[in-house]
C-alpha cells in the first residue's frame, strides 16, 4: 500500500498505527485496518521468584538428551539449509504415532502449524468455528489472517456441548473447527466419542490442539489413524513446548491427512525448520520414559495442589493438563493476581477472557514452587 497520503485518506483514521508522517516525507504506511482491534498475545514475563504463568514443564530436558544434541551438532552442515522435507524427524514422529511420514508437518512451535493451517485454508470469505473458553490464540491467528470467527459456548462446566455444535457448525459451515484437549485454560478434557461426533457435524476440518495431549488419556491421533471416513478430515497439533520439556526449542508438529501437510507446506516459507532443530526433535523422541516420568510428577502435584486448593476459598475445575483453572469466590481475581505478584509469584490472569470472569490459572510448577503458590494463594485470600 502506498504511504504517506493514502495512510492520511484512511477510512480508519487518525491514530492508526503508522498513520504520521514527519515534515514533508511521506509517513509509514498505515497497518491493515482489520489488525487495529488485535492486541499481541502477551504473557507477562516478570522476573519473579515463581513463574506459573504460561504452562512450560518445570524441570528441563534430561541430560542425556542434552549430551546428544550437542555432539550431533558438531555433524551439521552449517553453511547448508537445512533438509526442506525434515526426513528424519518427520519419520520418528510418524513412528511415535503409528502413521506414516506423509501425515506430518512440523513448524516452528505449534503455533506455526496453526498459522500454516489457517493460511493454507483460511483467509477472506472463510470462516472457522470455535468454543469458548478455549486457546486464545485459534481466534488470534484466524483474525491475523482475515478469516472470519464464530464462537459458541460450552457447558457450564467448560465442556462441549454437541447440540451447540451442531448449531455453530450447521449455521457457518467453517472450513475448520477447533477444538483443544486437554483445554487450555479450562484443563478439560474431551471424550474421544465427543471429538468423533464433532468431527461428523463439521464440514471441514477438525484441528484438535492437544498441546498438553500426553496429561490425558485419550488422543484424536486415533480417528486419523483409524481409516474411517473421518480421518482424512481429523489433525492433531502437538507440540514439544510442554510435555517434552522444550518450550525453549520452538517445535510443534501435526499429524493428520497427506493432503493437509501438502498444504501446509504450500504456504510456509522454505528451509522455516532449522537444522539444529531438527536433529534436537528427533533425539528428544528418544527420551519417552523420562517424560512420562515429567507428566507422572506433574499429574502427582497437580492432585495435591488441587486438594489443598479445595479448603480454600475457591471454585476449581478438574483439569487433566498441568495448569489447574480457578475462581476466587470472596475477593476479585485480579486484586488475587497482584496480591500473587506482590509475594512474587506469577500466575495468569484469565478474567478478561472470553467466559472466564474471575478466573485464574495457575501452572503446576516444582514441588517447593507450587508450596510457595499455595501459601501466598491462601494469605492472599484472606
Ligand atoms: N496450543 C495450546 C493449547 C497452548 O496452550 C499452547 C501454548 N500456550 C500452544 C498451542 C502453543 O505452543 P507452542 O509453544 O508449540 O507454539
Amino acid at each position: 500500500m502506498a504511504s504517506g497520503g493514502a495512510a492520511g485518506a484512511s477510512p480508519t483514521g487518525a491514530g492508526s498505527i503508522g498513520t504520521g508522517s514527519i515534515g514533508d516525507g511521506p509517513g509509514l504506511p498505515v497497518v491493515r485496518p482489520d489488525l487495529e482491534t488485535l492486541s499481541g498475545y502477551h504473557s507477562a514475563q516478570v522476573d519473579v521468584d515463581v513463574r506459573l504463568n504460561t504452562n512450560e514443564s518445570p524441570l528441563p530436558p534430561p541430560p542425556e538428551w542434552l549430551e546428544a544434541f550437542q555432539s550431533a551438532l558438531s555433524g551439521i552442515d552449517f553453511n547448508r539449509y537445512p533438509d526442506r522435507e525434515a526426513t528424519e524427524l518427520r519419520q520418528a514422529l510418524a513412528d511415535s504415532h503409528g502413521v506414516l511420514p506423509e501425515q506430518i508437518f512440523c513448524a516452528n512451535g505449534s503455533n506455526e502449524v496453526l498459522q500454516s493451517l489457517l493460511l493454507a485454508y483460511g483467509g477472506p470469505g472463510r470462516s472457522v468455528a470455535l468454543f469458548e473458553p478455549t486457546y486464545t490464540l485459534h481466534r488470534h491467528i484466524a483474525r491475523i489472517t482475515g478469516t472470519e470467527v464464530n464462537a459458541g459456548s460450552r457447558t457450564d462446566d467448560f465442556l462441549l456441548d454437541l447440540d451447540e455444535v451442531k448449531r455453530v457448525v450447521g449455521t457457518h459451515q467453517p472450513v475448520i473447527t477447533f477444538l483443544c484437549s486437554p483445554n487450555n485454560p479450562t484443563g478439560r478434557a474431551e471424550p474421544l466419542d465427543q471429538m468423533a461426533s464433532v468431527v461428523d457435524m463439521a464440514p471441514g476440518l477438525v484441528v484438535v490442539d492437544e498441546a498438553y495431549g500426553q496429561f490425558a488419556g485419550t488422543s484424536a491421533v486415533d480417528l486419523v489413524r483409524s481409516g474411517a471416513s473421518r480421518s482424512d478430515r481429523t489433525v492433531v497439533v502437538r507440540t514439544f513446548s510442554k510435555t517434552w520439556s522444550l518450550a525453549g526449542l520452538r517445535l510443534g508438529y501435526l499429524v493428520g491427512s497427506p493432503e493437509v501437510v501438502q498444504a501446509c507446506e504450500m504456504v510456509i516459507l522454505p528451509y522455516h525448520l532449522d537444522a539444529a532443530k531438527q536433529v534436537a526433535g528427533r533425539l528428544a523422541l528418544r527420551y519417552v520414559d523420562q517424560m512420562e516420568a515429567r507428566v507422572a510428577m506433574v499429574k502427582e502435584e497437580r492432585g495435591r495442589i488441587a486438594a489443598a486448593m479445595a479448603d480454600l476459598p475457591v471454585e476449581t475445575w478438574p483439569s487433566e493438563a498441568n495448569f489447574i483453572l480457578f475462581r476466587p469466590t470472596t475477593i476479585d481475581a485480579v486484586e488475587v493476581w497482584t496480591r500473587l505478584l506482590g509475594a512474587s509469584v506469577l500466575v495468569r490472569d484469565c478474567s478478561g477472557w472470553p467466559g472466564l470472569a474471575g478466573c485464574l490459572r495457575v501452572t503446576v510448577g516444582l514441588p517447593e514452587e507450587n508450596d510457595r503458590f499455595l501459601a501466598a494463594l491462601s494469605e492472599s485470600l484472606r
